[in-house]
Formats: structure tokens, sequence, C-alpha cells
């Protein structure tokens, strides 16, 4: 049965879909190379880790959102290989179409490296694994400068997240000169869950075939040039804003087109949570705001980079948002990373995220 619909035309695609599990914590440490959701990020490098993941907005501390193992094959010192994604939850720092809160990172390790063994970790065996050998903040894992003052023994990334660790527990401890106690601060980081992935495969019965697909794109990017035209507000010749307006009528067929076929395709998994398509195209939730080849930086090394990754929105609904009245929110968040997986020693490089909202009548 599987054989079969493996077979058939666009089964798989070479998409991987990601799906959430609940999982014995201790799995998801570093010496795992986890894929996660929530918690503390479990570094891969161990030094060197990123100095600023603060939000570009309110330049508060951002909040380990997941991170993707994918090891690239064709790069000896990417045998080990994590993109890690930050957000910042403040409400007020999500702008609709932005990823200006969001913050992207790649890790990636030779099989001799530092850090790990060369040969596969034993899940049956339960060990501690390695650590980053510098402090990192009790409440949110990252790097952590800043000590208390009073007992010398717990660090942070921030003043806030010493308030808030402070009133969650940290003051009895502090008193009490003890070293182990653990923080566990409700709604500062995210649930903590395993990322597990799947080969795609669906009912391709209503999909369009390539050559249709082809058009759209090149529909959007008019579209998208006459947004950025800004003509719409303009006092323009009336018969220019006739057809200016008629292609705007086109414009939101067409953008229920796209969420239809984004709704389409996602039905026949509609808990994922993830697509994995490295060098893929993403799937778009709106036509509005795709972004054309000139908006993706390249890497630092000069190479392209290249989508290779989604987070659905369904996501959201694992993260415990709502229940907070935060406005955290997206239509999907696309991540391209370096092409080459350029060589970055035991570093941490910033990679590119492209936040879509949906278009207005789908809020
Ligand atoms: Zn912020
Ligand atoms: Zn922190
Ligand atoms: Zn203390
Ligand atoms: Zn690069």
């Amino acid at each position: 049965m599987q054989n079969i619909k493996m077979a058939t035309k666009g089964a798989s695609e070479n998409v991987e879909l990601g799906f959430l599990e609940e999982t014995h914590p201790d799995l998801l440490r570093s010496h795992y190379f986890p894929s996660k959701v929530g918690g503390k990020p479990s570094w891969l490098s161990l030094t060197q880790l990123p100095v600023e993941v603060n939000c570009k907005v309110c330049g508060k501390s951002a909040i380990f959102l997941l991170q993707v193992y994918s090891p690239d094959e064709k790069v000896s010192s990417a045998f080990h290989r994590t993109i890690f994604v930050f957000v910042c939850r403040n409400p007020g720092c999500s702008i609709r179409n932005s990823n200006i809160n969001f913050m992207v990172f790649r890790s990636q390790l030779p099989r001799q490296n530092d850090f790990y063994s060369p040969d596969p970790p034993n899940e049956n065996v339960k060990t501690d694994g390695p650590v980053p050998d510098a402090a990192l903040c009790r409440v949110c894992g990252a790097l952590g400068p800043k000590q208390c003052a009073k007992c010398h023994l717990a660090s942070y990334c921030s003043k806030d997240h010493q308030v808030i660790d402070w009133k969650n527990g940290h003051k009895a401890m502090c008193l009490a000169n003890d070293k182990t106690g653990k923080t566990d601060v409700k709604g500062v980081l995210f649930p903590e869950l395993e990322l597990i992935t799947e080969s795609e495969e669906f009912d391709d019965v209503n999909s369009d075939d390539e050559s249709d697909t082809k058009g759209e794109n090149e529909k959007w990017q008019e579209y998208q040039d006459f947004l950025k035209s800004d003509k719409a507000g303009s006092l323009i010749p009336d018969t220019a804003a006739k057809s200016e307006l008629e292609k705007m009528a086109t414009a939101e067929n067409m953008d229920d087109k796209i969420f239809r076929k984004f709704k389409e395709r996602i039905k026949t998994n509609p808990e994922q949570v993830l697509r994995y398509h490295k060098g893929g195209q993403p799937l778009w939730v709106s036509m509005n705001h795709i972004p054309s080849e000139t908006d993706i930086p390249a890497c630092s090394c000069g190479a392209k980079r290249q989508f290779e990754f989604q987070v659905m929105p369904q996501m959201l609904s694992h993260l415990q948002v709502d229940q907070l009245g935060d406005s955290l929110d997206w239509g999907t968040l696309c991540i391209y990373t370096c092409s080459n997986s350029c060589q970055i020693g035991n570093s941490y490089q910033p990679e590119f995220i492209w936040k879509q909202d949906y278009a207005a009548e789908e809020q």
C-alpha cells in the first residue's frame, strides 16, 4: 500500500514532514543530536555560543523556539549540523510579515570534533553528555555572563531573567547556597517536545502540475512589483486606477487559490509542524510577501542561501502561547541557509528567516 502511494506522481517530492512527540528529556540533550522544539537549546558546538540572542525590537532576550538536526553529507565539516531558531515572545515585537523578532543560527562539526565521540550515541545508556564550559542562563539556556551578586552561583543572560528566576525559586536557593536547584519558570520557555520527521505522502489528485505553478510564480512576482510600486494609495488617472483594481481583484482570486492549495497539501498530514525540503520551494500560505531572489541575502562566505525548511502555523498550537494572551503568530516561517554549509569552525553562523503571514482576509 505504502509502495503504491510512493510510486504515484508527487507522492514524496523529497519533502520531510516534522511532527511533535513526547520523549524522555534526557534524549534531547546535545550528545543525542536532537531535533526538538521548546525547552532550552541543546547546543551543538559547545564553545563560541552566540553572544547576541536579543530581539532587535525590544532588546530583550529571545527564547529558544526549535532546532533541526540536518547533517550535510556532501561537506565533511558538516557531519553534524544543526539549525537553531529563536524568537522574542514579547507580543509587541511581532510585526506583520517581518522577521525582526527572530534569529537563526547554524552550527556544524566534523565527525572528529572537540566535543563528541565519533561513534553514534547509545540511546539505551543515558549519559549526561558534555555541556558548554561557559556559564549558561538558568532560565533560558543561552550564554549567561551575568551572575547573581549574592551567591555567585547562578548565571543569567540578562537582568530580566535574573529577576524572573529570583521570584520563581532562586531566592530560597540563593540563601541556602544551593547550586543544584533547577529552574522551570512557566511561560518563559516553550514546552519541550521532540521533532521527528517522516517522508511526505499525500493524495495529489487536486494538486496542480509544475507548469501551472511556474505561471503562478510569475504572477506573484508581478503582484509583488505592483505592491512595491505603491500605486494603490496614490492619485492616478481613472483608467490606470481601474486596471490596477482589476489586477487587485485577480490577485485576490489567486490568493484564494494559493491558500486553498496550502490547505489541500497539508490535509493528509494535518499535524505537520515543519516541512523540510532543502533546496526546494516552500509551501506559501498567501501570495503576499513572497521573497524574490534578491530578498534572500547571501551567506557571509559569498554563497547563495537556499530554502531549507519551513515552520508551519500548526506549531503555534503546541507552544501554548494562546493561553498567555501572546500575539506570537505566523502563517509560515521559512529558513534559508548557506548552500555550501561553509566552514565555520566551532562558531554559530547567523542564517536567514522569512516570515509570511496570512493574507488579511484569512485572519
Ligand atoms: Zn522583543
Ligand atoms: Zn536567559
Ligand atoms: Zn544567588
Ligand atoms: Zn556560507
